[in-house]
């Protein structure tokens, strides 16, 4: 095998896999290097997000909620179920599965288009040469014309609440419990948070979310987060806020973490901890001697709004950059500078990237908030829809939640589309595309939405922008 490539991509999660990919399609000689092990120390390509991150965890999502529903629905429905029972062992074995045939998938994926699979670390030297060890400990050196790095990112600690991999674990960890504790506590109310505290509250955990800030969901708008909460309170999630934990004391058998709030200090007994306070960049062992490629202060590849770094022909892509942490960002962003490379057109909208959480009710939003429009002092009008007035929703049984719509008080031009109710991450997708094409909430009021269908929440919320829905009251 060569050890010369057009393009080496070191980090094979959705930022570096689908630039290697674009990249051959394009008609280059590619590898993608990938370090990523698993508990049994067996590679896999996919990163964070098939291994650790958004496909287990909606795999046990999926899972929690039908139980939830099973218990708490059917009735409803008319349906009695008796008897349900819990196997988490099945569980966990099917949400194995499928991670397992998401990330062989790659390997097909890389053997058609002629991608060369390494599987090993890979180190950038001085002159885009890259140092390559397999998991034997087999070293090469490899010379590229250009360099992808897509390092990805890791769980960021909490000084005193260690990681112990078995009482106190970060979200990997909280996606393998083999069994449902019967006390959790979880440290963060962000992203991860609301979703694994949802999955573990679901299957019978006590659940308590232990967040710094006052405020829950600040990057979601102000009436959406409003909602959540009272979903998250009837679920049973002890949501806590203005909680600063200063200590965990690991007993036997139990953790006691200690917090302080507004009004003094606390303390909760729980079986296992989940700390989920965020990811910060991981750049370990990536960087050799006088690459040129430079780190921002908060430990990130610093790069431009074409992902390049400050090295010439080395390229940054997903979450060792700045930008959101999201795969779908991730991904955007290596496609593009896999066709930059071949000198084709490439841009990355960075104002419509969607945000999803994949709690019950789902959240999804695209675009800026009501709070941040009216901060930045922009004329805005806005439409609302609450899926209890959507046929479809009814039948669903999911009548819980609104879709709502901004745009600009003179031009019309949609800003922003929240939604918290059922399947709030695939509608949002018409909103992202309304947004890419810059339409305006007459666009969408003009659009035809199948009827009886979610989508049609959104074609309301569009027409209640100018207070001309048809399906609920305009105030
Ligand atoms: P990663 O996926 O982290 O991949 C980086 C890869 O590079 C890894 O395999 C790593 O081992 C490898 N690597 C690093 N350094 C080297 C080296 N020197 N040599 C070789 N290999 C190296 N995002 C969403 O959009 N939707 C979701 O629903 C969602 N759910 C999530 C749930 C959880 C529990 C978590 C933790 C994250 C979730 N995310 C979700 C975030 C998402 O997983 C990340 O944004 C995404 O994986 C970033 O992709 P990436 O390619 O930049 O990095
Ligand atoms: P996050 O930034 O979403 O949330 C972290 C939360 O922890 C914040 O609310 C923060 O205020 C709080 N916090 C920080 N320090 C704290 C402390 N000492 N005590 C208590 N609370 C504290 O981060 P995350 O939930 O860990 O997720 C990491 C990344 O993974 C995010 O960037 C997210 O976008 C991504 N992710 C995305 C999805 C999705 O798209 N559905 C799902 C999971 C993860």
């Amino acid at each position: 095998m060569s050890d010369n490539f057009d393009v080496i991509v070191i980090g094979g999660g959705p930022g570096g896999y689908p630039a290697a990919i674009r990249a051959a399609q394009n008609g280059l000689t590619v590898a993608c290097i990938d370090g990523w092990r698993n508990r049994d120390g067996s590679p896999a390509f996919g990163g964070t997000c098939l291994n650790a991150g958004c496909i287990p965890s909606k795999a046990l999502l999926e899972s929690s909620e039908l139980l939830h529903r099973a218990q708490h629905e059917f009735a409803a429905h008319g349906l009695r179920v008796e008897g349900i029972a819990m196997d988490i062992a099945k569980m966990q074995q099917r949400k194995a599965n499928i991670v397992r045939q998401s990330t062989q998938g790659i390997l097909a994926l890389f053997k058609a288009a002629g991608v060369t699979p390494l599987q090993g670390r890979g180190r950038l030297l001085a002159g885009r040469q890259v140092e390559f060890t397999d998991h034997a400990g087999q070293m090469r050196r490899l010379q590229a014309r250009q360099v992808v790095l897509a390092s990805g990112s890791e769980p960021m600690a909490l000084p005193g609440v260690p990681f112990d991999g078995d009482r106190i674990v970060d979200s990997w960890g909280a996606l393998e419990f083999q069994e449902v504790p019967p006390r959790l506590c979880v440290i963060g109310a962000g992203v991860i948070g609301l979703e694994l505290g949802s999955v573990w509250r679901r299957l019978g955990a006590e659940t308590v979310v232990l967040e710094a800030l006052e405020q829950l969901l600040p990057m979601a708008d102000g009436q959406v987060a409003k909602e959540a909460a009272r979903h998250f309170k009837r679920l049973g999630l002890d949501i806590r806020l203005g909680a600063r934990v200063t200590a965990a004391v690991v007993g036997e058998k139990e953790v006691t973490i200690r917090y302080t709030d507004a009004k003094g200090e606390h303390s909760v007994v729980v079986d296992r901890v989940v700390v989920a306070i965020g990811r910060r960049p991981f750049t370990a062992g990536l960087l050799g001697e006088d690459t040129g490629v430079q780190l921002d202060a908060r430990g990130f590849i610093e790069v431009d709004e074409h992902c390049r770094t400050t090295a010439a022909e080395v390229w940054a892509v997903g979450d060792c950059v700045r930008g959101p942490m999201l795969a779908h960002k991730a991904r955007e962003e290596g496609v593009a500078v896999a066709d930059r490379i071949a000198g084709r057109y490439a841009e990355v909208n960075y104002r419509a990237i969607p945000g999803v959480i994949y709690t019950a009710p789902e959240i999804a939003w695209v675009g800026q908030n009501e709070e941040q429009l009216r901060a930045a002092g922009r004329a805005i009008k806005t439409g609302s829809f609450p899926f209890a007035a959507s046929g479809r929703a009814r039948a669903m049984e999911a009548p819980a939640g609104f879709c709502k719509i901004i745009a600009d008080a003179g031009s019309d031009e949609i800003l922003g589309v929240h939604v918290i109710g059922p399947m709030a991450g695939e509608l949002i997708a018409e909103a992202v595309l309304a947004m890419e094409y810059s339409a305006s909430s007459e666009d969408l009021q003009r659009t035809i939405h199948a009827h009886p269908t979610l989508a049609e929440a959104m074609h309301e919320a569009a027409l209640a922008v100018d207070k001309r829905a048809i399906d609920a009251l305009n105030r």
